[in-house]
């Protein structure tokens, strides 16, 4: 359970971004210079998301021993920019039961929210492999690690995804149908099979079941036009009365409202539609 009322914030002001990265995983700037860029802005509520310490070897991710001081840069950060509410948060992975948002470790950070992602899939051995970023090292991946079997990535995915949602410890579900960015390279067609639209429509009951919140995450949508989750599921998520919030996951100052506006267009022409 979050200790900040997130649906009140959102509900109440645009002004706000809670999927942001600094250099304590693989964003580009600190964290004052992600606040400045936010006031810059005028937003009022800023949340810093840097990615999990994980229990496998990550570059992407934070590590253990800089949970204490990313915590002390949070309450620095907080008093120095008064005028704009600033979080602790972080983009806790699903590695599967072993480590997840529901994770006892998760809980002694003490942080104002947690934000859930799936960002890898185990291999048919079971060894975890980032399925996000780079499209060139997803296809090497897919051929050397998976056995070159897209359906059985993207299938995990959603499994990943759905027993994530299940074992709890999260407010918020980051970017639900990030696969399909690099499984529609392979095969471009992906996303409207039967078998891949029961995962995506799978995940969004369970979301409404767990009461969570669905980010819409707009970080690729200046250069690849895509938000995720894809945009054709607004319609379900918004029919379903889903909580929704919308996310740039800059990794840069200068991105920190990237796609936002367009999302927010979308959004309301849909509601009032
Ligand atoms: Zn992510
Ligand atoms: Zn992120």
């Amino acid at each position: 359970m979050s200790k900040i009322n997130i649906r009140e914030i959102t509900s109440q002001t645009r002004f706000y971004n809670f999927h942001t990265h600094t250099q304590y995983c693989d964003g580009r700037a600190t964290i004052e210079e992600m606040t400045r860029a936010a006031v810059a802005e005028d937003f009022k509520y800023l949340g810093f998301t840097p990615h999990s310490p994980i229990p496998v070897e990550s570059p992407c991710n934070m590590s253990i021993d800089a949970v204490m001081d990313y915590t002390a840069e949070i309450e620095r950060v907080r008093k120095a920019f008064p005028g704009i509410g600033i979080y602790k948060s972080m983009e806790v992975d699903y590695l599967g039961p072993e480590w997840g948002p529901s994770n006892e470790l998760v809980k002694t950070w003490d942080l104002d929210y947690v934000l859930g992602s799936v960002h890898f899939v185990p291999t048919q051995e079971g060894k975890p492999v980032d399925i996000d970023g780079n499209p060139e090292r997803f296809v090497r991946n897919l051929r050397a690690l998976f056995h070159d079997d897209l359906r059985y990535v993207v299938d995990k995915f959603y499994d990943q995804t759905l027993s994530m949602i299940e074992e709890g410890g999260l407010d918020i579900i980051a970017h639900l149908d990030k696969i399909a960015a690099n499984a529609s390279i392979v095969d471009p067609d992906i996303e409207s099979y039967p078998w891949y639209k029961a995962h995506v429509e799978k995940v969004i009951d369970a979301v409404s079941q767990q009461g969570l919140i669905v980010e819409i995450n707009t970080k690729a949508y200046a250069k690849t036009g895509r938000m995720f989750p894809a945009v054709t599921w607004w319609p379900k998520i918004i029919d379903k009365g889903l909580d929704v919030i919308v996310n740039s996951d800059a990794h840069y100052p200068d991105l920190i409202k990237s796609g936002r506006d367009r999302a927010f267009e979308i959004l309301s022409d849909m509601i009032n539609r």
